[in-house]
């Protein structure tokens, strides 16, 4: 596998350009055919031209588009003409054609989770239970039947492979931002080559194999936790606390595909950034409300029922 990765990626594309964008800090990549002067995240009109940075990671995996252009657009129309009367103005106006497709980078992790762990686990039981109530003034003796839950440890040991942990490697786009898009399927990456990428603007990894790593150590912590849960016996569990060792760690660059539409609605205000999953179309964004339109809406309702109450008054009279 390392021999093969080697060799497809020296292979050479055409000429590429190194661009910068000076207000979100996207490095982007292209072919110098396809000189862009817009950011694709941020939609900020001064990409420059940098020098490539040196030792930046080649990706090993790519996951190819398969939303064209045409139906991207389609879901990012649907999704405008969708947000609340109360979105901010410019957001449902904005032109979808403006989306761009950009390759995300991310680092694909996996890794043999060996856990440790301790909770409690409770049985239900059910009990007859006596007591007293009034019943037309006499105090009766009643039974009914109670569950209870007996509450004992267990700790044990669970081992298993994580799989399919992506974290963000991209500056232009949040962690958060990629697990709204998520999921993606795995089973189409591809081998990267260069002329997987051709025609397409791909961002450069430019968070650390470090800073990532502890996130996506974190993850799967998160993961091993919630098959922990799963796996607890009894009718219910609580105060379940895990640690794992973690072994046979891969961490690779992946290049992911995503359709970006960076709204500038207003001055001095971060972009609203509508994204497509470029392989399933699932749209992710969050359009700010206008505070004025809310207002204004909530002022409207407050006089129609004062008018209201003040016609109900005159005509009590
Ligand atoms: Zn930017």
């Amino acid at each position: 596998m390392a021999e093969q990765s080697r060799e497809t990626t020296s292979a050479v594309a055409g000429p590429r350009l190194h661009l910068g964008c000076p207000s979100c800090g996207a490095q982007l990549v292209v072919e110098a055919s396809l000189r862009t002067t817009r950011c694709p995240y941020c939609a900020a009109p001064n990409v420059v031209e940098r020098p490539p940075v040196p030792g930046v990671p080649e990706p090993v995996f790519a996951l190819g588009f398969t939303v064209t252009h045409g139906a991207a657009k389609e879901h990012v129309a649907r999704w405008l003409k969708t947000r609340s009367r109360f979105t901010r103005s410019g957001i449902r106006t904005a032109e979808p054609g403006e989306v761009r497709g950009v390759y995300v980078p991310a680092y694909l992790y996996s890794v043999l989770a060996h856990a440790r762990f301790r909770a409690s686990i409770g049985e239900d039981y059910q009990e007859q239970e006596t007591y007293t109530t009034t019943e037309n003034g006499k105090t009766v003796t009643r039974t009914r039947t109670v569950t209870r839950t007996e509450w004992r440890s267990l700790d044990g040991e669970l081992k298993g492979y994580v799989a399919d942990v992506l974290v963000t490697a991209s500056t232009g786009l949040r962690n958060d931002e990629l697990e709204a898009l998520e999921p993606f399927d795995l089973r189409g990456l591809a081998r990267y080559t260069p002329a997987l990428i051709s025609g397409w603007v791909a961002e450069e990894p430019s968070l650390t194999r470090e800073q990532c790593l502890v996130q996506a150590r974190r993850e799967a912590e998160e993961l091993v936790g919630e098959r922990l849960g799963r796996f607890m016996p009894g009718d219910s569990h609580r105060e379940l606390q895990h640690e794992s060792r973690l072994d046979w760690e891969a961490l690779d660059v992946c290049l992911l595909p995503v359709w970006v539409l960076a709204v500038r609605y207003a001055e001095g205000e971060p972009p609203l950034r509508v994204l497509v999953n470029g392989q399933t179309g699932e749209v992710q964004g969050k359009a700010p409300l206008s505070v004025w339109k809310v207002t204004a809406a909530v002022l409207a309702v407050l006089v129609l029922v004062a008018v209201g109450w003040l016609l109900s008054q005159g005509g009590g009279r």
